[in-house]
């Protein structure tokens, strides 16, 4: 069976240009001894967005790995898919996220909740809640684990049985799932059959794109570790697959959480998959702007437009942005701003005075428009190569693996 290392992050590339970049942070992470796993993802969504096809994230990676001599496994996830949405993913994927949030609280079939619950009476025993706080978590959940298993089997008749990675992602919805429901949505996933290497759950506190973690730190490390013990649990008692870990989606940024997270890992010995969101295109365009001439040109411009349709840019990602419209700086003010101003407002460095998380947040919805300039966008990226290229490594080696997984790699 293909199975997933135990650290692994997965990488997202809108325009497809950055692989290699990407690929170098691992290099130099396995280079001070921290063996993390690339995964590139995109999930349908995105791929609509920008128009391209998942065969192409295949096609990048593979280019990537050839070119910089990369002998590790490696693996391309079909992000966020459903039934509707899989199978041209079917192909080009090794790892598919099969995302069954918007089945959570839709009705189960007829007897399901009663024959669950008397199948497992371990459940109150392992987790402490009664009988009727169990059957009410399965009366939630059966529908949608019930639906991942469905898809499951949809990818494993066209794929084969051990041909890919199976994660089940129910992030993408209102409320947070306490541990006892994640260990009741995996006996649930055990009993669907479903050989399921990550889950992603909803945690606690808001993971917004591209910024720090905003929630109760405490209340998260608590719940983290609790998440931790029900996989651990759910792994013993149902037979689930023994490198079974937990999936943060929307990961990058989240410096605070890093340290809490790294303790957690090397005490307990668990693994860990990271999702990033998709930050790297913000990456190009620190890349162009610290450029200068026609790359600083095109990010002013690229802002400008994208403050200009800031309501329409931001309306899908309401939950997962909070931008102050109002703190916004006004386009012509941005456009006189030397190189190292933009930079540094977009740029991640929360200790720097000029960082700005209301233009870096609008910027990160705002690719639609880079999407829209088309190739001239790509020969930019092409021409401010080195300068993008040593943004992209630099972000994901130094303000994300470092951070979270030099320490687990040195007590182990
Ligand atoms: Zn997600």
């Amino acid at each position: 069976m293909l199975t997933l290392a135990k650290h692994s992050l997965g990488t997202g590339d809108r325009f497809g240009r950055q692989a290699a970049a990407q690929l170098s942070a691992f290099i130099s992470a396995r280079n001070q001894g921290i063996h993390l796993v690339p995964v590139w993802n995109k999930s349908n969504r995105e791929h609509t967005f920008i128009g391209s096809e998942p065969a192409a994230v295949r096609a990048a990676a593979n280019r990537a790995v050839v070119e910089l001599g990369w002998s590790e496994p490696y693996y391309v996830d079909a992000d966020h898919i459903n039934i509707d949405t899989v199978d041209r993913f079917i192909a080009p994927s090794d790892f598919f996220t099969i995302d069954v949030a918007h089945f959570i609280g839709a009705a189960p079939e007829v007897g399901a909740v009663e024959a669950f619950v008397s199948r497992h009476p371990e459940l109150s025993r392992e987790s402490g809640a009664t009988t009727s706080a169990i059957t009410a978590i399965a009366t939630k959940y059966l529908a949608a684990t019930a639906e991942a298993g469905r898809i499951y089997r949809h990818i494993a008749a066209r794929k084969g049985e051990g041909n890919f990675i199976t994660e089940v992602s129910m992030d993408e919805t209102d409320s947070p799932q306490t541990p006892t429901e994640l260990l009741v949505i995996l006996a649930a996933l055990a009993d669907e059959r479903i050989p399921l290497q990550t889950i992603a759950p909803k945690f606690t506190g808001q993971f917004n794109k591209g910024v720090d973690y905003v929630g109760n730190l405490e209340q998260f490390a608590r719940e983290f570790r609790d998440d931790l013990s029900a996989v651990a649990i759910a792994v013993n008692r149902y037979g689930l697959p023994a490198n079974l870990k937990l999936s943060i989606h929307s990961g990058s940024d989240k410096f605070s959480l890093y340290p809490i997270m790294a303790a957690a890992l090397a005490e307990t010995g668990a693994g860990l998959h990271v999702k990033t969101a998709g930050t790297t295109w913000l990456e190009e365009l620190i890349g162009l702007a610290e450029g200068g001439g026609e790359g600083l040109a095109a990010v002013k411009a690229i802002y400008g437009k994208a403050w200009a349709q800031r309501e329409t840019l931001c309306q899908p990602y309401a939950t997962v942005i909070d931008i102050d419209f109002a703190r916004l700086p006004d386009p012509a003010a941005f456009a006189d701003w030397p190189s190292d101003h933009v930079v540094a407002a977009i740029r991640h460095d929360p200790a720097c005075p000029a960082f700005d998380p209301n233009v870096r947040q609008l910027l990160h919805v705002g690719f639609k428009i880079a999407a829209k300039m088309g190739t001239e966008y790509l020969r930019l990226l092409d021409e401010f190569q080195p300068s993008v290229s040593r943004n992209v490594t630099d972000n994901i080696f130094r303000r994300h693996i470092l951070p979270l997984w030099s320490p687990v790699f040195k007590r182990s």
